[in-house]
């Protein structure tokens, strides 16, 4: 098969590997991890928004592999302290700080926000970019509460402080099949599909 129906999963996030993994199934294309292109670069988050870091992280992987790649920037977004952490998620508590840190720091900041007010949103921009450097974007907003405390084990992240209201439950108390119906990477890969799914090579 020509290298051209590869694509390359532009992401160190195991969490997100497997969630991509599961959603791009519809398409044709062959998917390779940062590791099955012998790809060791990290890329520094240097973007404002969630947008020009996917792109960032999609043209430098496409550009190192010389393979198509998809890469997402997401975050979270907390109304309560006007939409941080946002961008800055995963560097929320620190560079070297673990799930549960960010998650106590976020329940400690938002000590004493009553139920009513912890509105919040998960937010997920996909860039596919082409080894030339051409990008595609996909978007996806999930809406939800944060919780008084954690609850459940699965996913990664801020899953287990993030409920949906309408079933009261956490992302980290679904499965994975669950979190894929609601979820903000599951509506911008929705999206991502068709995107691939009509890219036609010469
Ligand atoms: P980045 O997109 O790799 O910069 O990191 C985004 C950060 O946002 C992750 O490290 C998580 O902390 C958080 N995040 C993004 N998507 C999810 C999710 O689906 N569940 C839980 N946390 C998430």
């Amino acid at each position: 098969m020509p290298d051209n129906k590869i694509l390359l999963l532009g992401t160190r996030n195991l969490g997100k590997v497997s969630e991509f993994r599961a959603l791009l199934q519809p398409i044709s294309w062959d998917l390779i991890s940062l590791q099955d292109a012998l790809i060791h670069e990290d890329i520094e988050e240097t973007g404002e928004t969630l947008e020009e870091n996917a792109i960032l992280k999609a043209r430098r992987y496409a550009s190192l592999s010389g393979h198509w790649t998809l890469a997402d920037d997401s975050g979270l977004e907390v109304a309560a302290l006007n939409g941080e952490p946002g961008v800055k998620s995963h560097r929320f508590a620190g560079e070297n700080a673990t799930d549960q840190d960010r998650i106590n720091l976020l329940l400690k900041r938002l000590e004493g926000v009553p139920a009513e007010k912890r509105q919040a949103k998960f937010h997920s921009v996909i860039a596919i970019a082409s080894p030339q450097g051409e990008i595609r974007l996909s978007e996806g907003i999930c809406k939800g509460i944060i919780t008084f405390e954690p609850r459940g084990t699965k996913g990664f992240g801020y899953d287990p402080i993030f409920e949906i209201p309408k079933i009261r439950q956490t992302f980290g108390e679904l499965g994975f099949k669950e979190k894929n119906v609601w979820s903000h990477r599951a509506i911008a890969a929705h999206i991502a599909v068709e995107t691939l799914n009509n890219i036609k090579f010469s």
